[in-house]
């Protein structure tokens, strides 16, 4: 079968499980998850599972990754102009943000998961990304502000620096939390310094690890 015939299968079953904008959903239809994976792993690319990338990381499930990226364009007003990702990992949830947005910017922590990514953003020929190699959950100051933010780590609590990083009415979707996550929507309230915050569904994500990145 082809990858094509799997991937709209895959698309059949997000929009089962609640996933209704069709942005998002062709995106994931267009975009060759396998690509991200070793080879070893990449005939289970279309299941809608999380799978191991090395490093003890994780490629993060489809419905995740869509329906993150569903609630981060719809808390958006409009079109994202910058987005940053804490958690590059494989660079899949990046590729997807890449096709929705127009300029994204996404730290991770390890170098050779780094690498990698790199290598096949640039094979898919995405110019509109930006890597660094740091520790996350100071964002990317230099780069701020962001009108979205998307972390596919969690850490226990929601880092003061990434909220900060947002535009006015930016968005950050976040997964907070230890062996008992939730996935929350924090949103800045116009250009002030208070956040209306909502906590929205249980997850489990690799922990956002702080200090000395390798
Ligand atoms: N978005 C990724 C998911 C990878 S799992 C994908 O689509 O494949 C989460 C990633 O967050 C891992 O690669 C992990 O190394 C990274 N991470 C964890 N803590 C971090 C931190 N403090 N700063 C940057 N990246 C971090």
């Amino acid at each position: 079968m082809t990858s094509l015939r799997t991937r709209e299968r895959l698309v059949q079953r997000l929009m089962e499980q609640g996933v209704s904008d069709f942005r998002v959903l062709d995106v994931i239809r267009n975009t060759p998850r396998h690509l991200f994976l070793d080879e070893a792993l990449s005939h289970r690319a279309y299941e809608d599972s999380a799978l191991p990338i090395g490093y003890g990381q994780t490629l993060s499930q489809p419905y995740i990754v869509a329906r993150m990226t569903e609630i981060l364009l719809g808390a958006a007003g409009g079109r994202l102009s910058r987005v940053l990702e804490v958690g590059t990992g494989s660079g899949y949830q990046t590729t997807v943000l890449a096709q929705l947005v127009d300029q994204v910017y996404s730290v991770e922590r390890i170098k050779p998961l780094q690498d990698r990514a790199r290598v096949r953003l640039r094979e898919l020929g995405l110019r509109n990304v930006q890597l660094s190699h740091a520790d996350g959950g100071f964002g990317w100051p230099e780069k701020g502000p962001f009108d979205g933010i998307l972390s596919t780590a969690a850490p226990q609590y929601v880092p003061e620096e990434l909220k900060h990083q947002l535009a006015p009415n930016g968005v950050l979707v976040i997964p907070v939390g230890g062996q008992q996550q939730s996935l929350y929507l924090i949103v800045r309230d116009g250009d002030s310094d208070s956040f209306h915050t909502q906590e929205l569904e249980p997850v489990r994500f690799v922990p956002l690890l702080s200090g000395t990145a390798r």
